[in-house]
């Protein structure tokens, strides 16, 4: 939840450095996801593969446990391949495969009873990867499809990869642990989408939009959230960003992925204060403190700020947008408050009246200013480059609002963002409805993964690759 800070002397008492730190990815592209082409195809199980014959403990022969099977299966068939050349010897097989009844009377794995636990986990001291059947599966299958499933043998699988290559110590903290199962999934969803698996497939498109949604509900050891702390899996932001290094640049990027690196890369660690998280209703007062921001992240541009007004006006034939408009010609955000707060709104299981946050409305503020700030560079507006350039911007603006920002950078103006916040601006990219990574149409870049790589660039490095790399 975003809120504001009361100490004045923060105003305007900062200075702005942007980061010139190089990115990793080379060059950006709308037209490819990490090199692949975009496409929306089919994506979950292929059709008349015949199953994998993997011996699996306590099996009840369903749909899941078959589920499950496949995926384990090419999940190893990935790693056989790859795991000589990443990390110089042959890949062993998981030992042990073990499918549980959460709500049954329980089995002993690793010496605790399945009973109760609604999870799926690798125990290194067995070798042994297990899934509740009855609980967890059917829940991931029934909300997000069966690749969630699949991303969820995946993610670990890369535990028992982990421990295999010897990528991480006892010592790590386990957020380290777990960015690395997740860049793992990454580098295997990459050959999901080459084709190249046996029992799936994934598009490009609405398929790993879909996968990335459904990380940050992977909790093999739930518990405490920070940095330091026994249990913490990362933000849903740190957990996507981990899975696109695995996706874009293999098992390597992930083995690289240690103590310093993760600190200096995630969000997890940027402690909130206390007496900071009150939410922020959408009012005047919460809107002007939002424009105080946005002129201040982007004074250096030296783009002419544009009017933001709460009442929508036409603007020739420009379409209007909700919940908010830029016109070119006038130099004018228009907002429609009532969508804003409609979309401010927690977000809940009832996606039809769900909103995703307050963070994630004021994004959609930001996201026109940000047109404006392209505008007055003399850039183009209304082609994917735009939404692209849009999402790094938005980005770039919340970057400057954490209470530490990546990269010795100061945060500007009163108003603060939690990783929750960040959260909630990735939940809206991987959406359908938003304008965070949209043009001055509206029309959203067509895939999720490239709205998030662009809003982590900015994020992460400031603004000036929002323009250089994105098109200047
Ligand atoms: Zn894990």
């Amino acid at each position: 939840m975003l809120s504001a800070i009361a100490c004045a002397a923060l105003v305007g008492g900062c200075s702005q450095a942007i980061s010139g730190t190089p990115t990793t990815f080379g060059s950006y592209s709308t037209t490819d996801v990490a090199g692949l082409p975009v496409t929306d195809g089919p994506s979950g199980p292929r059709a008349g593969v015949p199953d994998a014959e993997l011996p699996v403990e306590g099996s009840d022969g369903g749909e899941m446990d078959r589920l499950a099977r496949n995926a384990v299966a090419d999940v190893s068939a990935y790693w056989a391949e790859v795991f000589p050349d990443a990390f110089g010897t042959e890949f062993q097989p998981v030992k042990r495969l073990a499918s549980y009844d959460s709500g049954g009377a329980g089995i002993r794995l690793c010496g605790e009873s399945t009973a109760g636990l609604a999870n799926a986990f690798y125990c290194p001291s067995e070798d042994v990867i297990a899934w509740d059947r009855a609980e967890l599966l059917p829940m991931l299958d029934n909300s997000f499809g069966p690749m969630a499933v699949v991303a969820v043998l995946a993610h670990e699988m890369g535990h028992a990869v982990q421990h295999r290559a010897g990528t991480a110590t006892g010592n790590d903290p386990v957020i380290v642990l777990e960015q690395q199962a997740d860049c793992f999934t990454g580098a295997f969803f990459r050959h999901v989408a080459e084709g190249s698996s046996e029992h799936f497939e994934v598009s490009t498109g609405p398929g790993l939009n879909q996968v990335m949604g459904v990380l940050n509900y992977i909790r093999d050891a739930p518990g405490d959230s920070g940095f330091t702390g026994a249990n913490a899996h990362g933000s849903a932001f740190d957990r996507v960003t981990a899975f696109q290094y695995g996706f874009s640049e293999g098992p390597k990027r992930c083995a690289a992925m240690d103590v310093a690196d993760v600190k200096q890369r995630t969000t997890q660690f940027q402690f909130w204060k206390d007496g900071q998280d009150s939410d922020l209703p959408v009012d005047a007062a919460t809107l002007a403190a939002v424009e105080e921001s946005l002129r201040a992240v982007f004074r250096d541009t030296g783009a002419e700020p544009p009017e933001i007004v709460t009442e929508r006006t036409s603007c020739g034939g420009v379409p209007t947008t909700s919940p908010a408009s830029y016109c070119p010609d006038t130099n004018t955000v228009s907002l429609d408050v009532a969508e804003l707060q409609r979309i401010a709104q927690p977000p809940t299981t009832n996606a039809e009246s769900s909103g995703y946050g307050d963070f994630a409305a004021y994004a959609q503020v930001a996201s026109r200013y940000a047109l404006s700030v392209q505008h007055a560079a003399g850039l183009s507006l209304d082609d994917e480059q735009a939404g692209l350039r849009t999402a790094c911007l938005v980005g770039s603006w919340s970057g400057l609002l954490i209470e530490d920002p990546i990269g010795q950078r100061n945060p500007v103006g009163t108003l603060r963002v939690a990783p929750g916040d960040v959260d909630e601006g990735v939940a809206a990219l991987l959406g359908e409805d938003s304008l965070i990574a949209a043009d001055l149409s509206g029309d959203q870049v067509p895939t999720g993964f490239a709205r998030v790589e662009a809003f982590r660039i900015g994020f992460q490095e400031g603004i000036s690759p929002c323009t250089t790399k994105y098109g200047g």
